[in-house]
């Protein structure tokens, strides 16, 4: 018999488990053992052996390698072994730094591996998916994607979208009874829900019956190895940057062979010069530098609680003009406690804090006792049965395991007494239509101890009204005059006035023979309205300042909810993004607007309230259609439309669905706007950073290229030997570099305007940066040339040595410069310590070459005089400070 075929007895002896228990931990344990994780393997990943070898792979290395063999056949050992050992080095660099980049993009990966509820012991408990062992029950809801494939026990309203595996895209319902027929397809199959398929309505519990690779997906993983890595725009433009640097590096070297051979230099001497020259020019290393900036970036804002799920977003954070952010649980704190309730006319508030379920009932300030005030009590009754949330303890605090606002109603409902215990045994709940936010209510069938059926309905008060006919009124079903509805909108008005966020309570009851009922709109028409219950939730205390951070760095927040258009205003205004002149703008209007007059109106717009999720693509597409860089947040699935159109999808870490998550390319961790904000500043200095050693690494390149050109041009021997151009290039582009990717923001990268995300990699000065550096740094090492030349005309390697000591240590200098988008001196150069530890070590390793006697003849140095030291650091600091006082001479007009 197939799992589809059977009764609840035979899967629980099948599977060997208890279902209304679920496994206990041992024996989850040990199935695990047996059976494996519950994982589809991947395509095999890039082996460590490969990786390195693939290092010498590159064209110019190759040739560097032969010419290397060559002046090694021609007795040259000494050059033979450093040049090889420099490769070695330099591979192992490489080597290094795109492994870095490979574990942390895995390590992403894990962080945003979805998590499941599975009953274990007779307890709901949370575990990665990974974990899934073949009998554990578990229980799935809209927005969830499915972790194994599970035979379905229980089903509300339950539907599923299985594109994944049977292509068709629209979501199909699904049943927990046993199936019976021949030649059943997967789709056929409407008691099973299968791995990889996602909720897009309603909830279930279901048995799992196969997990990983003997999974319906695990059949056909092979035909889903997509694993995207996608690159950032930046890295594209490199990747297209790098192929003109190496024609024009090719270019610039081959012009510096020609000339030299042409002014009279050795055939092959200037061959094996051009070689390493090429080797040190072209900046092969650029690539997975930036992926190294990139990932080290990430890393830290994981820190600061934001995942990056795909790399591109990290640059896009940068570019963010607007962020529309959820009020509940981003903005505020989700802590919901009811403060406030109304019914049959009277309001009565509650006190006690937090989700403790401590707290008494008052009257006009006086205190009353709940259970005497039929309306309140019944109120309180309905709110908790239609309800799903539960109160758990920590060792610190109470908390709600479920929808904290039901957890409010629920918390609510135990001041006055109430428990849930107690009231199944009084009420069993038939059906449920579950919550979802474009209806904005939900509603239960519950039959009580006499077999009286009644729909219980929650939800938007603003909304339930109008799906009633009739109101509790002195204990009486009356009809809900206008009058009614008139108090009863004062009431909401108070409410949200106060920042309350409100639900209403309503019911009705069914007739003794009415069957079950069929669809939502019967079950939610015709209802009799109760009252009215309101509750805080606080804004969290940093979201104001990070709020006013966004508005100085040029980022314009707007906050989109589902909430009340007056709860929504009254919190927008106590976190200062509603001012005078900005306005709030309510679903219904929205509904009324085309795009076009969406764009006209956005611009002024700080709050959409009593919005539904389809609502919110408008609103990125209106922004988009205006030039701006849109960040959006959601956790609902269908929310994910809005988060993958956005510039920057983010969802919710908590709160959110696996949907939302996977549509999304951010994710947060802790669920908090503030944490928006530090992930976008990250972003940005992560671009920097990027920009600064793209700047460092090109105009030490053209130093170098421009000192041979220099001296083949004007006829002088080579100024540099080819052992002291790869040194050079690998001292200077290793750790430094590296280092400048570690370096902490410029004070003032959040008062700066987004950048442009079309700007091109040279843009903002940075080309004119590169080449008058690089210009200058050629000069100042050719000028160190000529001098020490005309001191010791007889002795080549003493002016070569100071010639590499000159190149050397103006790299070295001009680094700090690169630090800042103003001038050297507008940072305190020792902030970055790893980048001092990197300049500290390469100039302890230059010291090394040019004094250690048995390293000289291996790089053709000499020891040089003390004094001539001064030559080398005034030529050195030249091409930085003449520039750097270009910049405040230019500033000061
Ligand atoms: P945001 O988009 O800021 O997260 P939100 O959470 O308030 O907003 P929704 O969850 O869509 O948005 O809620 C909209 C309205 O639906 C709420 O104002 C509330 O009145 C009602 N509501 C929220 N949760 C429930 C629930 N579990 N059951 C019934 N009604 C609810």
């Amino acid at each position: 018999m197939k799992f589809y075929e059977m009764e609840r007895p035979d899967i629980e002896k099948k599977l060997n488990v208890n279902l209304e228990k679920g496994l206990n931990s041992k024996e989850a344990e040990k199935r695990r053992k047996q059976f494996g994780v519950n994982e589809l393997e991947e395509g095999e990943s890039q082996s460590a052996f490969k990786l390195f070898i693939s290092q010498f792979k590159d064209f110019m290395i190759l040739v560097l390698l032969a010419a290397t063999l060559v002046s090694g056949l021609l007795g040259e050992y000494m050059d033979a072994i450093a040049i090889v050992a420099i490769v070695i080095v330099n591979g192992f660099l490489g080597f290094f730094q795109e492994r870095k980049a490979e574990q942390s993009l895995q390590a992403l990966k894990e962080l945003s591996a979805p998590k499941v509820n599975v009953l274990r012991n007779g307890e709901w408990i949370k575990i990665p998916s990974k974990e899934l062992v073949i009998g554990d029950v578990m229980k799935f809801e809209s927005g969830d994607r499915i972790g194994a494939d599970v035979r379905i026990l229980k089903a509300n309203n339950l539907e599923l979208e299985e594109s994944a595996l049977t292509g068709e895209s629209v979501p199909v319902p699904k049943i927990a009874e046993s199936i019976h027929g021949e030649h059943l397809n997967i789709g056929d199959l409407e008691n099973m829900a299968f791995m990889g398929t996602m909720v897009t309505r309603g909830n279930g519990i279901g048995v799992v019956t196969a997990i990983g690779m003997n999974t319906a997906m695990g059949k056909i993983a092979d035909l889903l190895q997509n694993a995207e890595t996608l690159s950032t725009p930046l890295q594209m433009r490199l990747e297209q940057l790098g192929k003109v640097l190496i024609v024009a590096a090719l270019f610039l070297t081959a012009l510096v062979v020609g000339i030299g051979i042409l002014q009279g230099h050795g055939f092959y001497e200037m061959i094996f010069a051009g070689v390493s020259l090429a080797v040190a020019a072209i900046p092969e290393g650029l690539p997975a530098i930036v992926t190294v900036a990139l990932s080290l970036g990430v890393q830290r804002m994981i820190k600061k609680r934001a995942v990056v799920r795909k790399l591109p977003a990290v640059e896009t954070l940068g570019c963010a003009s607007v962020i529309c952010s959820d009020k509940t649980g981003t903005m505020t704190q989700n802590k919901m406690s009811v403060t406030h309730l109304w019914s049959n006319g009277k309001t009565w508030t509650v006190s006690g804090t937090g989700f403790s379920p401590n707290g008494e009932f008052f009257e006009d300030g006086v205190r009353i006792i709940p259970q005497r005030e039929k309306s309140l009590y019944q109120l309180l009754t309905f709110g908790l049965l239609c309800n799903h949330a539960e109160l758990k303890q920590n060792k610190r605090d109470f908390f709600i395991d479920g929808d904290p606002t039901e957890g409010a109603l629920l918390v609510a409902a135990m001041k006055a007494g109430l428990t849930r215990e107690n009231l199944s045994q009084q009420f069993t709940v038939e059906q449920e239509f579950a919550f979802d936010s474009i209806r904005k209510m939900m509603s239960v069938v519950v039959k009580d101890q006499s077999g009286q059926r009644f729909v219980i309905t929650k939800g938007a008060p603003d909304v339930l009204i109008q799906k009633c006919s009739s109101i509790l009124w002195n204990e009486k079903k009356v009809n809900f005059s206008r009058d009614h509805k008139k108090i009863v909108d004062n009431v909401i008005r108070d409410f949200a006035g106060m920042a309350l966020r409100n639900i209403a309570v309503a019911y009705k009851p069914l007739k003794e023979r009415e069957s079950a009922i069929q669809n939502v709109e019967e079950a939610e028409k015709e209802l009799i309205f109760i009252g009215i219950e309101g509750m805080i939730d606080p804004p969290r205390p940093e979201v104001r300042q990070a709020i006013k951070e966004c508005r100085e760095a040029g980022i314009k927040t707007i906050m989109i909810t589902g909430d009340h258009v007056m709860t929504a205003r009254a919190i927008a205004k106590q976190l200062g993004i509603l001012d005078n002149r900005s306005k709030v703008v309510s679903g219904q209007e929205l509904n009324q607007m085309s795009i076009a007059e969406l764009e006209e109106v956005v611009q002024d717009t700080a709050v959409f309230a009593r919005v539904s999720p389809e609502h919110k693509l408008k609103i990125v597409r209106a922004l988009q259609n205006n030039g701006h860089i849109v960040a959006m947040t959601g956790d609902g699935v269908n929310d994910a439309p809005a988060i993958k159109a956005a510039d920057i999808g983010i969802a919710m870490g908590i709160s959110g669905t696996d949907v939302a998550k996977e549509a999304s390319s951010l994710v947060l961790m802790d669920d908090n706007f503030a944490t928006i904000k530090s992930a976008i500043q990250e972003g940005r200095n992560i671009y920097e950073n990027i920009r600064k050693f793209i700047r460092y690494l090109l105009a030490s390149n053209v130093g170098e290229i421009l000192v041979m050109l220099f001296a083949m041009i004007l006829a002088f021997p080579l100024p540099l030997v080819p052992i002291q151009i790869l040194w050079v290039n690998l001292v200077t582009d290793g750790l430094p570099a590296m280092a400048l990717g570690l370096d902490h923001p410029e004070e003032d990268v959040m008062k700066r305007k987004p950048r442009n995300p079309k700007e091109g990699v040279f843009a903002r000065g940075l080309g004119w940066k590169v080449l008058s550096r690089g210009f200058l740094i050629g000069a100042v090492t050719i000028i160190a040339f000529i001098v020490a030349r005309k001191q010791h005309p007889e002795n080549l390697a003493y002016a070569q040595t100071i010639a590499f000591a000159t190149l050397t240590v103006s790299q070295l200098i001009l680094v700090f410069d690169c630090r800042s988008e103003h001038s050297i001196f507008s940072r305190n150069p020792f902030e970055n310590r790893w980048l001092v530890l990197a300049v500290f070590s390469s100039a302890v390793l230059l010291l090394a070459v040019i004094y250690i006697p048995s390293l000289q003849p291996v790089f053709q140095t000499v020891t040089l005089p003390p004094r001539e030291w001064l030559l080398i650091l005034g030529l050195s600091a030249l091409p930085t400070f003449l520039l750097a006082g270009s910049f405040y001479t230019r500033k000061r007009k």
